[in-house]
């Protein structure tokens, strides 16, 4: 099975860079590898580090070969990840090497442990001209933790006596390294809970399946039927096998809350892997799941692509979850790839949901996924009540938004000794800003997307590229004073009625722009929890995950929010999101009560969130998707051409609409402005190719590409099964 590279030999290698494909190098004499190691090579001027990809194509005269420099003392990438790699990369349609990329995304990670010590800068630093080189060196220190020679050097792209002349020269020292921490490992047998019938009889099926290859099961129960502690009595077996587990999660979901459930269960902490880790924290972790030193991972979707030796189980909970489409870069659906590392590793894999995606739940009524179902909530909690507000005839007073019935309820609610959250997408104090007097609009300069007033902070913001600047106080271009006008509501100007309508409740707002980061989040999950809190507003952050014992009573400002814009999966998405937030009210013995603000109470959507009919509401959608082809039943991927010209991008989008393939089963349509035609100061037009199930779009998409040339400054994006259409 090992593939071995015995020197003198051609390999190829595959480089960490979107290259059209792996490089040929030469194994020197002496040098003895297999596919997967890590190894330094030649790239130009520069040294880079790659993985030994396979046998040498001979693309290259023998005599023009680069040798390959080192084999680095890192464990190979496991071939199934390697596998994972290239099926990525052919169905995405990205380079091998772009999804590479993504696998060591943490350089830092590879260079030996051995070295104690590594170089910093000097903070009393010696003035001496700085060569190009010498300059990279101290940029790179500048921007990160102390780094050892070699490391240094390659980050760099600088040869190892450009750093010994640093040091030399008393521009950067020498610091010890601390040991390397131990990851604790996880006692499956720590604190075991009493499973209630329904439970155990899930978990059995899980703990058998983690003995056998694989295979899909959807863990389906609603929010507090103990779907985690169910999930982790199979990573309790794989443990037991010797087996490292995945969990993935999407970002916001990864609270303390459930890291502190982990250490409850199995004693001690999981490893972590997600953006916030600081680049130490990621060369630990690394190297800990590479060595088979951390066997509990949990992390958000990048994690799918970590070095495990000896994986044993994937979870993903919350398998609907609409942020496990990463949308740039290499564009890929994490729940779809843990799949298919599973089935590329024979093993396991668990999705979670109380609201399945129609995908995985079309999976399971045509069998190839497995379903377990958890029906009730532990310990008898009731199922919170859910009531629409219909605002046609309950509307709120003028420039407010919470409706009179919604009033009585929070009042009421409070007035008890409980808590009240209410609920509304919407970051900033108001989506609008226009003026009264010339009706202009706030827009951003770079996206067609209004400016979004914050008037905590004083700033209009654009949600899309970032763009910031103070609120005006006078029109931009009429000048006129005091005319600026808000339109609609954001959780700021909610929290502003709050305070007037009930000016002795404690509230607060919990969005992602008015909480300073995962602490200032938990200090104010805490203050719920102690019921420091009375009231609280917010995004779709708080829908997540926690756990509240005196919050009965959630309101949703505006239930409609999510069902326009034609999207696909509108009406699926604000489904799971409702319910999800739902889910937040009565998770303890007190009942709790929903009530959703709406204008269209009829709608199927709230129809099925009222009579609480999940499944009806799936088949209905399903048949929907069924007539018209649409996705799980067919097959769609956008092509999203954007650049600075605007004119080069339309002639690439009309060549490309010329060029469109077609035949038996396949559809393009477009090109048309994307919905954000201007983004980040990009043009933007889009294409999308729609195509039969039994349609291969993989090849059509690249002949199709294959037929334009594209002009410098023009980008094509390609997104197989699109999830957003902007
Ligand atoms: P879900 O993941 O389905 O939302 P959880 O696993 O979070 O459900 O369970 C909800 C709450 O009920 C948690 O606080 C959990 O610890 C508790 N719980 C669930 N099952 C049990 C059990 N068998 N014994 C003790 N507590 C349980
Ligand atoms: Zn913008």
């Amino acid at each position: 099975m090992d593939e071995r590279y015995e020197g003198p030999c051609e390999v190829q290698v595959l480089l960490p860079l979107p290259l059209a494909s792996a490089y040929d190098y030469l194994v020197p004499a002496g040098l003895d590898l297999a596919k997967g190691d890590f190894v330094v090579v030649p790239l130009g001027r520069r040294e880079v580090v790659g993985i030994v990809w396979g046998r040498g194509s001979f693309s290259v005269a023998a005599d023009r070969l680069k040798p390959i420099a080192a084999r680095l003392d890192v464990p190979p990438l496991p071939l199934p990840l390697c596998r994972t790699i290239e099926w990525v990369a052919a169905y995405t349609l990205n380079p091998p090497g772009a999804v590479l990329r993504m696998a060591m995304s943490m350089s830092a990670a590879l260079n030996s442990p051995k070295p104690t010590f590594a170089y910093r800068l000097r903070e009393a630093r010696a003035e001496i001209r700085l060569t190009e080189a010498r300059r990279r060196v101290i940029a790179v220190l500048d921007s990160g933790p102390p780094r050892a020679a070699r490391e240094l050097a390659l980050e760099a792209g600088v040869s190892a006596s450009v750093v010994h002349g640093l040091a030399e020269a008393g521009i950067i020292e020498q610091v010890a390294l601390a040991a390397r921490p131990a990851f604790a490992r996880p006692d499956p047998d720590f604190s075991a809970p009493d499973l209630s019938a329904y439970q155990e009889e899930a978990a059995a099926r899980l703990r058998r399946a983690v003995h056998e290859n694989f295979s899909v099961t959807l863990l389906d129960g609603v929010t507090g039927s103990g779907k985690t502690e169910v999930y982790f009595e199979a990573i309790a077996e794989t443990l037991r096998r010797g087996r490292q587990a995945l969990v993935l999660l999407p970002e916001i979901a990864l609270t303390a809350q459930w890291l502190g459930r982990f250490e409850t269960r199995f004693g001690v902490r999981p490893a972590e892997w997600h953006s916030d880790l600081t680049a130490t924290e990621r060369r630990i972790a690394w190297r800990a799941v590479a060595e088979g030193r951390a066997q509990a991972v949990v992390g958000a979707r990048s994690a799918l692509f970590l070095p495990f030796p000896a994986l044993g189980l994937i979870v993903v909970d919350e398998e609907h979850d609409p942020s496990y489409k990463q949308e740039d870069g290499v564009i890929y659906h994490a729940r779809d790839m843990a799949v298919v590392r599973a089935r590329l590793s024979a093993i396991p894999v668990v999705l979670a949901s109380a609201t399945p995606s129609l995908e995985t739940a079309v999976n399971v009524s045509a069998k190839r996924y497995q379903r377990l179902h958890l029906p009730e909530r532990h310990g008898g909690a009731a199922l919170p009540r859910i009531e629409a507000i219909d605002m046609r005839s309950d509307p709120p007073p003028r420039q407010c938004w919470l409706s009179p019935k919604l009033r009585t309820a929070i009042a009421e609610t409070i007035g008890s000794g409980e808590q009240v959250m209410l609920f509304l997408n919407r970051r900033g104090y108001a989506p609008l800003t226009l003026c009264r007097g010339c009706g202009h609009r706030l827009q951003c300069p770079h996206c067609t997307a209004w400016l979004v007033e914050h008037r905590l902070a004083g700033r209009i913001l654009c949600h899309h590229c970032g763009y910031n600047a103070a609120a005006p106080r006078n029109c931009p271009r009429c000048s006129a004073e005091n005319s600026l006008a808000a339109c609609g509501p954001g959780v700021e100007r909610v929290a502003e009625e709050v305070a007037a309508l009930f000016p002795e409740a404690r509230s607060a707002i919990m969005a992602s722009d008015t909480i300073g980061g995962p602490l200032a989040a938990e200090d104010l999950v805490r203050q719920v929890r102690d019921h420091e809190l009375d009231l609280l507003i917010g995004t779709q952050i708080m829908a997540k995950g926690h756990h509240f014992p005196l919050l009965t009573l959630v309101g949703v400002i505006d239930a409609d929010l999510g069902l326009g814009g034609g999207d696909l999966r509108a009406a699926e998405r604000t489904y799971q999101l409702l319910h999800q937030v739902s889910g937040r009210a009565g998770r303890a013995e007190r009942a709790g009560r929903v009530l959703l603000q709406t204008y269209v109470p009829d709608h199927p959507v709230i129809a099925a969130l009222l009579s609480g009919d999940r499944d009806q509401f799936l088949a209905v959608e399903s048949q929907t998707r069924r007539d018209y082809g649409m996705p799980p039943f067919g097959r769609l991927a956008a092509l999203i051409v954007s650049g600075f010209d605007s004119a080069a991008v339309e002639r690439v989008a009309a060549a490309l609409g010329r060029a469109a393939p077609s035949g038996e089963g396949v559809e393009v349509f477009g090109p048309a402005p994307a919905p954000f035609a201007l983004l980040r100061g990009r043009h933007r037009r889009r294409l999308l190719l729609k195509a039969r199930k039994d349609v291969a779009v993989q090849p059509r998409l690249h002949e199709w590409l294959g037929r334009i040339k594209l002009p410098h400054g023009v980008r094509v994006q390609i997104d197989v099964d699109p999830y957003s259409f902007l």
